[in-house]
């Protein structure tokens, strides 16, 4: 059958058809006031299925593959953001030094004004005794 033609449609012709044969001649025109009954009855199991239909072919169109909103693909992002977020700065809490290692940088040389290193007792640069500092 032609899906086009809608279920009304053919009670439409089915009535008119049974209505005509009826008023022409029932006697003669039998078989077109069948004719008539019968395509009312597609009509109307056209316009049942028509409504059934559509709740059963509804699965077809859940099997789409499923798309994320603009919205979850927004969280999904920020949720990534704040785990690697978290990861960055968890490492240097846990590693951070508890001694920092000596300076250079602090300790001069009073007579040449060299960067020295604590540990020494005499400037490389110039030989000057150096005062220990504690
Ligand atoms: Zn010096």
């Amino acid at each position: 059958m032609v899906k086009s033609i809608p279920g009304w449609f053919y009670i439409l012709i089915g009535a008119i058809v049974s209505a005509a044969s009826y008023l022409i001649s029932y006697e003669k025109m039998i078989l077109f006031f069948y004719a008539g009954v019968i395509f009312m009855g597609v009509g109307v199991a056209k316009i049942i299925l028509g409504k059934v239909l559509p709740e059963v072919s509804q699965p077809s169109s859940l099997q789409q593959p499923i798309r994320l909103t603009p919205l979850q693909i927004q969280q999904r992002s920020i949720l990534h953001r704040i785990e690697a977020t978290q990861k960055a700065q968890a490492p240097p809490f846990q590693h951070a030094p508890q001694h920092k290692p000596l300076s250079t940088t602090n300790l001069v040389c009073a007579n040449c004004q060299a960067r020295l290193h604590p540990s020494f007792s005499y400037c490389p640069r110039c030989g000057q005794k150096l005062a220990i500092r504690k």
